[in-house]
């Protein structure tokens, strides 16, 4: 099985023809609200692939979090240890798509902050066991994503570390991760350069998997780099003809990845779905509405 300890949001997003200047009011176009937070991105990822999974968080008691809660168990994951906090509302994202797509995002974590390293240990150690993958982000406090690696380590399952946001974390955690999954901009913190190139991008992944038992980078329309203690290597992205929207590609890429690895898939052939997966869902407007199930996967597979 699959747990993932991470945030929950409600995304509002408003098109807009320009970004109001200070002291300025403007009218939108259009606004919409969608389910997101990279945390229940990814279990929702996973689960379309038809693997059980359970998301570790924490929501307001508040229709926003009442709403999160339905679509998730909608989707059949596990909600027992999704926590409803009286002390602050559901997280949320203020979402402001331009012409052309670009966006600007300004998160207000709400309740994601009010989870707390001791609950997670032990929603980790009730839900996972040694044949377990526990995928953790970065959109929770420091001190729980530690306690979630560690904990995920500790019952013998393998820990996901996606650092996204980027954060300083202690070389312990970084070290436990199998893979550290990070994107372009993620990666240039951790390792002093700009990927320029599938060149680099391998060298990249191999710096980053002498710290982490492993990792990953995933390079947008360039696919995704990996490398382990043994190998490395690069898997182009799949063309795609029409990109409609590339929110939350990365969320379902690492939830695919995830899902391989509880078939006991290998590094490579996770990243080879994760790069189909994330091709799949930048087709289609939206995070979580974009994302395949496992059919749709096996017939990009064939073609
Ligand atoms: P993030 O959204 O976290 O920055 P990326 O943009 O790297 O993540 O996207 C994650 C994955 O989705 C990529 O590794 C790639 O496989 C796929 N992807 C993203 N953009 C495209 C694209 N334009 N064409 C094809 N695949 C894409």
């Amino acid at each position: 099985s699959v747990i993932v300890v991470g945030s929950a949001n409600q995304d509002y997003v408003m098109s807009i023809d320009a970004l109001p200047a200070p002291g300025e009011t403007r009218l939108a176009e259009s606004f919409q609200k969608f389910p997101g937070g990279k945390g229940a991105n990814q279990a929702v990822a996973c689960a379309r692939l038809g693997v059980p999974v359970s998301l570790v968080g924490a929501v307001g008691d508040d229709a926003d979090g009442a709403l999160i809660i339905r679509d998730l168990r909608s989707e059949g994951i596990d909600t027992s240890e999704i926590e409803i906090t009286t002390s602050e509302r559901t997280g949320m994202a203020i979402v402001s798509v331009l012409p052309g797509g670009e966006n600007t995002v300004t998160v207000v974590p709400g309740a994601n902050f009010t989870l707390a390293p001791a609950r997670i240990t032990r929603a980790v150690q009730r839900l996972a066991a040694d044949e377990s993958i526990v995928v953790v982000q970065a959109e929770i406090p420091v001190e729980c994503i530690e306690a979630t690696v560690l904990a995920a380590s500790a019952v013998g399952a393998r820990p996901v570390l996606n650092l996204a946001p980027f954060v300083e974390l202690d070389a312990e955690t970084i070290g436990r991760a199998d893979p550290l999954v990070v994107n372009e901009v993620e990666a240039a913190f951790l390792t002093g350069y700009v990927i320029d190139g599938p060149a680099l991008a391998q060298r990249a992944a191999e710096d980053i998997a002498r710290r982490a038992r492993s990792a990953v980078i995933t390079l947008g329309a360039a696919g995704a780099s990996w490398a382990s203690a043994e190998a490395s290597g690069v898997v182009p992205a799949l063309p795609v003809a029409n990109v409609v929207d590339t929110t939350g590609a990365g969320d379902a890429f690492i939830g695919a990845v995830a899902a391989m690895f509880t078939e006991g898939s290998s590094l490579e052939n996770a990243v080879r779905v994760g790069v189909e997966v994330g091709a799949l869902a930048v087709t289609r407007v939206g995070a979580q509405a974009s994302y395949p199930l496992r059919e749709e996967v096996r017939q990009l597979a064939a073609t």
